[in-house]
């Protein structure tokens, strides 16, 4: 799929302006960048994001990336389709890696784009071996993970003082498509707070195996589909429900399930946009010291 450029030559320059003033790295011939775009709001990528897709040669993109961030291709650019989704034929991962090593062996400026963070349940790791093993340099630029971002969105800090020392990322997804086999007893004595990727098909799995192992069916878990986009959906449950809660939501979904989504009530930045009243103490801590 090719996407028309659309940027102008002040839009252009102004870019490449920011880009010296901050010397960004130059995109040399014969490299591969791997990008992550950030989680969907276009503004989330990185500087060094979209200095590398304005200058790339070639973008192979994922499924989760924005589009509009590809307006920002310069012109002429070859912009590929390189996702798994939306019924669009699928690229085979060892055909993407292979890819990305004959491009830049053509002496191409390569930028593979990949939605949040290329090292984050993406396998930016994968693609960045076969670049070592063929001898291609590479570099990798972070971006903001959904679940980070996703949750930032719905008003979830990932972490907070009050409800959680820690956080665990995880993939409701393992190599053979089940769940991964974790040690959930462990993981459910040791993270207050488990952030699930990939986890709409298996969440009711995940929420009996998590309730088995001692954590209350009560507590409160969220699922934000489509997080940082326009459409964001945001669904407040408990881990009892959160499986018939995820069979109906939307995909690409955050699964987060710890006492920090409560503080979503007081931080609802979004939703006080468009009238949501906040609660300032919403793990009612003030009202229980003055009752107490
Ligand atoms: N590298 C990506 C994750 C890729 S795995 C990152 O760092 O964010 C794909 C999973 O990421 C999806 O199944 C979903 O769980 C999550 N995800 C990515 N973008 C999302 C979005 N905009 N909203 C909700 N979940 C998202």
């Amino acid at each position: 799929m090719s996407v028309p450029t659309y940027l102008d030559a002040a839009a252009r320059s102004g870019l490449a302006g920011v880009a010296a003033k901050l010397d960004l790295p130059r995109f040399d011939a014969g490299w591969v960048w791997l990008a992550g775009a950030g989680p969907g709001d276009a503004g989330l990528i990185t500087l060094l994001g979209l200095h590398a897709i304005s200058e790339a040669e070639i973008i192979l993109y994922d499924a989760l990336v924005n589009e509009e961030l590809l307006r920002f291709a310069r012109h002429g650019a070859q912009v590929i389709y390189a996702g798994k989704r939306r019924g669009k034929t699928s690229a085979k991962q060892a055909d993407i890696s292979r890819g990305l090593v004959a491009l830049a062996r053509k002496g191409k400026r390569v930028l593979r784009l990949k939605g949040g963070d290329p090292f984050v349940f993406g396998r930016g790791g994968e693609e960045a071996l076969a670049l070592a093993r063929a001898s291609i340099p590479f570099r990798i630029v972070p971006g903001v993970t959904a679940g980070i971002g996703g949750l930032a969105y719905a008003g979830i800090p990932v972490t907070h003082r009050d409800t959680n020392h820690a956080v665990t990322f995880v993939t409701g997804h393992g190599t053979d498509g089940n769940i991964p086999d974790l040690d959930w007893n462990a993981l459910s004595r040791g993270s207050p707070t488990i952030v699930i990727y990939m986890a709409l098909a298996h969440a009711g799995e995940i929420a009996d195996k998590l309730i088995q192992a001692g954590r209350r069916k009560d507590e409160p878990a969220a699922i934000v589909s489509d997080a940082t986009f326009g459409k964001q959906h945001v669904c407040v449950t408990t881990l009892a429900w959160l499986g018939a809660m995820a069979a109906a939501s939307e995909a690409p979904a955050i699964l987060v399930i710890g006492e920090n989504v409560r503080l979503r009530e007081g931080l609802d930045w979004l939703g006080a946009m468009s009238g949501r009243l906040l609660d300032p103490d919403p793990l009612k801590r003030e009202s229980a010291a003055e009752a107490g």
